[in-house]
């Protein structure tokens, strides 16, 4: 198979595939998970290590060069360090990161480690103990807080905190969070909360990044540093003095769907072309179907194919996305 392929209709080069390994979560964020009660996934349904590998190994072929690997919380998915070792060494993997809760990162570090990681995203919506317990319904922020430290001390550089701004919720924490950066190498990301699935906020006008940005102007003078070819989203900014940065990522208020470089593969087996849609390709059926490599190659060709231009949502109407972000990996 010829690299390269993965070019879409718009010219974007699709190299970069996020693999959501399970929709199970340690925790139980307000804004992620829904009132009632969660229906997971039967384990037959969500795909086995070695057909997700073999799913990475054609996006190679293909011209996939960067993985992430997210959930749910892939943490919580046995065998998950053996995994990630296999997938660091698939031939034309560049790199494999990791977006986590954090909660087991203290304890499992050396293995994450050990499996060829190299940059760990930890989602922190605040710093404080209650508040945490409140937003994610665990008492777990210290173990958290430990597992950042953790990355930081066995040499994952950058690591960056995911932050999502809540109005009402952290929204008086956003001063704390970039001042985090005064003092830790830290990359502090906030990013505007997305009307996907079913969740328990109680939506008021959304916090964007134009107002977050503002908002945290107090703290110092912030200088933009200019992207690099392999940067994601987010527009980053160092404050004058800081070890670390700020990075704001406005998937609503001025999405950067022109250079979208993604595509998902949920933990159910769907190939999906956008986050924020719910068009999606049904790779589990090819592959389980006895779907040869061509095969399950045109299923990627056809995502791509069928990849939109941008997504539909807009700040004031947002049509909302009917696919739990738990089950997509964000
Ligand atoms: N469990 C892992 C974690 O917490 O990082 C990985 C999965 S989680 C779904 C990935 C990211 O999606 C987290 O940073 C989470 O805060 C974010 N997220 C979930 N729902 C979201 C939403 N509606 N809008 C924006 N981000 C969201």
């Amino acid at each position: 198979m010829a690299s390269q392929k993965l070019v879409d209709r718009y010219n974007r080069n699709l190299n970069y595939l996020r693999i959501s390994i399970t929709d199970r979560c340690n925790l139980q964020c307000i804004y992620c998970i829904p009132h009632e009660r969660i229906i997971h996934l039967p384990h037959d349904e969500i795909l086995k290590y070695e057909e997700i590998l073999r799913i990475v190994r054609i996006g190679v072929d293909l011209g996939i060069t960067k993985v992430r690997v997210t959930g749910g919380e892939p943490l919580v998915r046995k065998g998950v360090y053996d995994f990630l070792g296999s997938l660091s060494q698939v031939p034309g993997i560049s790199e494999v990161a990791l977006t986590t809760n954090g909660v087991f990162l203290e304890d499992n570090i050396q293995e994450i480690k050990a499996a060829g990681i190299k940059r760990v995203n930890i989602s922190l919506d605040t710093l404080d103990r209650i508040k945490f317990k409140q937003i994610t319904g665990r008492d777990a922020f210290q173990k958290v807080w430990a597992g950042i430290e953790a990355a930081h001390e066995n040499g994952f550089d950058p690591v960056k905190l995911n932050v999502v701004a809540l109005r009402g919720t952290n929204d008086d924490e956003l001063l704390d969070f970039a001042g985090l950066t005064l003092r830790f190498p830290y990359h502090v990301r906030f990013i505007e909360y997305m009307p996907i699935g079913k969740s328990r906020m109680k939506f008021g006008p959304p916090l964007l990044i134009p107002e977050i940005k503002d908002r945290v102007q107090s703290i110092g003078r912030m200088q933009k540093i200019e992207k690099n070819a392999n940067d994601g989203p987010a527009e980053r900014y160092k404050v004058e003095g800081a070890i670390g940065e700020i990075g704001f990522i406005s998937a609503l208020s001025h999405h950067f769907c022109d250079s979208c470089n993604r595509l998902r593969l949920t933990a159910s087996g769907q190939l999906r072309p956008c986050l924020l849609s719910d068009h999606q390709l049904d790779l589990k059926h090819v592959l389980r179907a006895g779907g040869s490599d061509s095969e399950l190659a045109e299923t990627f060709l056809k995502a791509v194919r069928n990849k939109p231009s941008d997504h539909n949502l807009t700040i004031n109407d947002p049509a909302g996305v009917s696919c739990q972000m738990s089950s997509i990996g964000g």
